[in-house]
């Protein structure tokens, strides 16, 4: 049997809305490759950047629907009340199988479906340093309207509230300090981070 520091594990990254959870992701996929990422199947058209196969499986709502007859999800969720968003149970799944540490950035419904299938997994929750913190990033990220806005800050209010139910909280105060501390939370090791180029 493996030490615990290097068996391989799934670890469940959610909280409340625009805490900066897709910053944080990404700064872990550019400086930390040694994190694998579980690519979500979603629903929602891609936004400007967005690659289908690396941000996510840009799928129709029809073969969304395939999918979950198919059992296929690990979990899935409508997340803002809009489009879908699931993990597919293959991509978790081959990803311990090679032995890697997998990374589900998911919505808090979709944590607690994990939760409930998966519950060795390790559940971590994300917070911003302060509500109104979270507030001044929801205005300003500007990729919403102010439906989409006022929709996504009611949900985040509710999210904020499930801390308890996570193992652990991480509050995205830096995102290379977060980065490190969830990796540290991963097991995984941080000496080979070049923060200076974040
Ligand atoms: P966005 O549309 O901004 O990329 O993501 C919106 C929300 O969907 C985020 O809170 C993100 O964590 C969540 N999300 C992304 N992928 C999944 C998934 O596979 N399952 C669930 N339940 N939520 C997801």
């Amino acid at each position: 049997m493996q030490p615990p520091s290097t068996r391989p594990r799934v670890t469940v990254l959610a909280g409340p809305t625009s805490v900066g959870k897709s910053t944080l992701s990404r700064h872990i996929r550019t400086h930390y490759p040694q994190v694998h990422f579980s690519v979500s199947a979603t629903t929602r058209p891609p936004r400007p950047g967005e690659h289908d196969g690396v941000d996510y499986h840009f799928i129709s709502p029809e073969r969304f629907d395939e999918l979950i007859k198919a059992e296929a999800f690990l979990e899935w969720a409508t997340v803002h009340g809009r489009h879908r968003y699931g993990t597919l149970r293959s991509t978790v799944e081959q990803a311990l199988t090679e032995g890697k540490h997998v990374l589900l950035e998911i919505d808090l419904q979709g944590a607690r479906q994990v939760r409930q299938r998966m519950p060795e997994a390790q559940f971590v929750f994300l917070a911003p340093p302060s509500f109104e913190d979270l507030v001044a990033r929801l205005t300003h990220r500007g990729t919403e309207d102010e439906e989409e806005r006022r929709r996504r800050l009611e949900t985040a209010k509710i999210e904020l509230q499930a801390e308890s139910e996570f193992d652990v909280t991480i509050i995205n105060d830096d995102v290379d300090r977060a980065a490190r501390e969830l990796l540290a939370r991963m097991g995984l090791d941080v000496t080979n981070a070049d923060p200076a180029t974040t």
